[in-house]
């Protein structure tokens, strides 16, 4: 039976894909308190179940995704999901996020989210609805890309309009590719640290959920919708993120990600960086909106190219798409720029990793560390026939492409030599978003501390001091104060432009969501314990305090721009000391000190991190 407890579902549904057997999980009220849901409940989960020596392919791992005690209500973009794993890439933890309907439809139909754990024999795919789920045949959806699979398969079960929201992995998760994502609703992804190869392990090619006709019973119905009024009118002017590449080449700051962190100044006409514009792109190719659940913002459009070689429909890219395949691989045709970037999501693939990669391929290639006979494939700065093809050839595991599916650090290190100095990635073994992080530290010390090897804070919560490089103990102070902000938002099922990572007003919404007498202290602890879970769970795994560094290419000096020679290694030591202390954690080892642990309610990690 579900539970009662306002605010919920009442009840997570647990996929055993090598039984093929589904059951109902149903948390105690005490357990939702201390982890709400999604990366909350998720890192609970992986911490509990999943051995840290076991591959990430291992039937064992775990994928839950879930929403969380907001998800579907009157908040603005409640229709995210968490997705966390044991990840492809770095073999730790990850906790990723997409927007869409997802979340919001899964506890329509009776659900606060998922946990699939092992291995079917064949592939298969999920659909739920009203209260039960059943798993299908995926044979007639295998090969097809991620918009392929949600049209086909709203357009089998004669699904009108928005009525279902389709979650799938690509071509790319089908071959394991190791930094395959997942995708929702045209191009909303969850996709860094390889979730889509998980899933593809698993031999889950898709989840279908219908719009369903329950809806959680929320504590107090109106307090709630007066806190998302509030949310929403506190949100600043927004309209998406798809024009950063123009603002960021007119600012001159250097955050511009050009040719593989070759330079730091993008050789680029006036008139084509204009084309790169918020403005331009919407008059030119905007044809529809397609909003998340109960998103009011001016964002998630659909986009059309009506001709020429790359005409084709292109869900609204991203900032971090845009400069992926425009700058970092010097594509200066904006329509070549969108097509590239639905085309990576079509496929499956990260597209932070998938620029990055590519952007080393092309460097590679022009400074002779690789060959075109190693390669198969010559590809040079700006030619788009060829990374096209380079793409397929990865997402197929094809020839060459079978040494990037393993991503940019495993490639580059295979290769060797220079070449493995001029990758861009973390340590641990992810790759960072799409800025030039030598001109932005706080993003790059927090990608390279992250457990999840991806940004887990952001610096629009932090102060105006925190992006460098004048002050870099600031950055790292700063980076710590506002651990924690970005798992709650994650754990309660928001969209991160809508509820900005705001713990007083997320509190405030879960409090009337639930009534619970639920403070922002006690919702930044709820953060608090996934990022140490993620860090104990890590830890387990191996992937210590060695592993909070950037790569030689990643943490290099810029050559020219406006922080030419100027670098954080010199300062970084000192930067993790000062951040392991705020967190609690031994300032050398960046083990968590019991008494972090156990005020946190981690008691029973103690034991753990005292074996390592
Ligand atoms: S801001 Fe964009 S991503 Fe967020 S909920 Fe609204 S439409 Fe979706």
């Amino acid at each position: 039976m579900p539970s009662k407890i306002k605010g919920y579902a009442g009840k997570f549904l647990r996929v055993d894909m090598s039984e093929g057997k589904l059951s109902d999980e149903v948390f105690d009220e005490a357990t939702l308190r201390k982890y709400l849901g999604g990366t909350g409940i998720g890192c609970k989960i992986m911490y509990e179940e999943v051995p840290p020596d076991a591959d990430w392919s291992d039937p064992v791992n775990r994928v839950t995704i879930g929403s969380g005690p907001l998800g579907g209500t009157a908040v603005g973009g409640s229709g995210t999901i968490s997705i966390v794993t044991k990840g492809a890439l770095t073999g730790g933890s990850t906790s990723v996020q997409a927007n869409g309907l997802f979340g919001a439809y899964l506890r329509f139909s009776g659900y606060d989210g998922i946990i699939v754990q092992g291995a079917s024999e064949s592939w298969k795919y999920l659909v739920i609805r009203d209260g039960g789920a059943e798993l299908k045949d995926a044979d007639e959806i295998m090969g097809l890309d991620t918009y392929e699979v949600g049209d086909y398969l709203r357009e089998s079960y004669g699904v009108r309009g928005r009525s279902a929201s389709v979650l799938s992995i690509g071509p790319a998760g089908e071959k394991l590719v190791r930094w395959a994502g997942v995708f929702v609703d045209h191009g909303h992804s969850a996709s860094h640290n390889g979730s889509g190869a998980v899933l593809g392990s698993k031999k889950l090619k898709a989840i279908m959920a219908f719009r369903s006709t329950g809806s959680p019973e929320l504590a107090d119905p109106e307090g709630l919708k007066e806190v998302a009024q509030r949310i929403y009118e506190d949100v600043e002017y927004f309209r998406g993120t798809i024009g950063g590449v123009e603002t960021a080449q007119k600012s001159g700051s250097g955050s511009l990600p050009i040719k593989n962190y070759t330079t730091n100044l993008w050789d680029v006409d006036a008139e084509k960086v204009d084309t790169f514009g918020e403005r331009y792109l919407r008059d030119t190719y905007q044809f529809e909106r397609e909003p998340c659940w109960g998103c009011r913002l001016l964002h998630c459009a659909m986009f059309r190219i009506e001709d020429g070689p790359y005409a084709g429909v292109v869900e609204e890219p991203e900032y971090e798409q845009m400069a992926a395949w425009g700058p970092v691989v010097d594509v200066k045709d904006v329509e070549a720029t969108m097509m590239l970037s639905a085309l990576t999501d079509r496929l499956g693939l990260e597209n932070n990793e998938a620029g990055w990669l590519t952007g080393w391929v092309i460097e590679c290639l022009e400074k002779g560390y690789l060959s075109k006979e190693e390669t198969g494939i010559d590809v040079r700065w700006g030619d788009v026939d060829a990374i096209v093809e380079l793409l397929k050839m990865i997402s197929e595991r094809r020839g060459f492409g079978d040494v990037l599916a393993e991503g940019v650090k495993r490639a580059s290190e295979k290769v060797g030599g220079e070449a493995a100095k001029a990758a861009i990635y973390t340590m641990k073994g992810n790759t960072p978003r799409g800025h030039d992080h030598r001109t932005r530290w706080a993003e790059m010390f927090d990608t390279c501390v992250s457990n999840t090897s991806t940004i887990e804070t952001h610096m629009s919560a932090m102060g105006p001091g925190a992006q460098g490089p004048e002050n870099p103990m600031e950055v790292s102070t700063e980076v710590a104060r506002t651990k924690g902000l970005m798992q709650l938002e994650d754990s309660v099922g928001t969209c991160r432009f809508n509820t900005r990572m705001n713990n007083v007003y997320i509190s405030e919404a879960v409090a009337a969501a639930t009534g619970w007498d639920f403070t922002a202290e006690e919702g930044k602890r709820v953060g608090l314990r996934a990022v140490n879970l993620m860090r104990a769970y890590n830890l387990r795994v191996g992937i210590g305090a060695e592993y909070d560094r950037p790569s030689t290419r990643y943490g290099s000096t810029p050559v020219d721009g406006p922080t030419v020679g100027i670098s954080i290694l010199p300062h970084w030591d000192a930067m993790l000391r000062n951040y392991y202390g705020l967190m609690g954690w031994d300032t050398e080892t960046g083990i968590p000190l019991p008494e972090t642990l156990e005020e946190l309610g981690l008691g029973h990690v103690v034991k753990d991190m005292e074996k390592l």
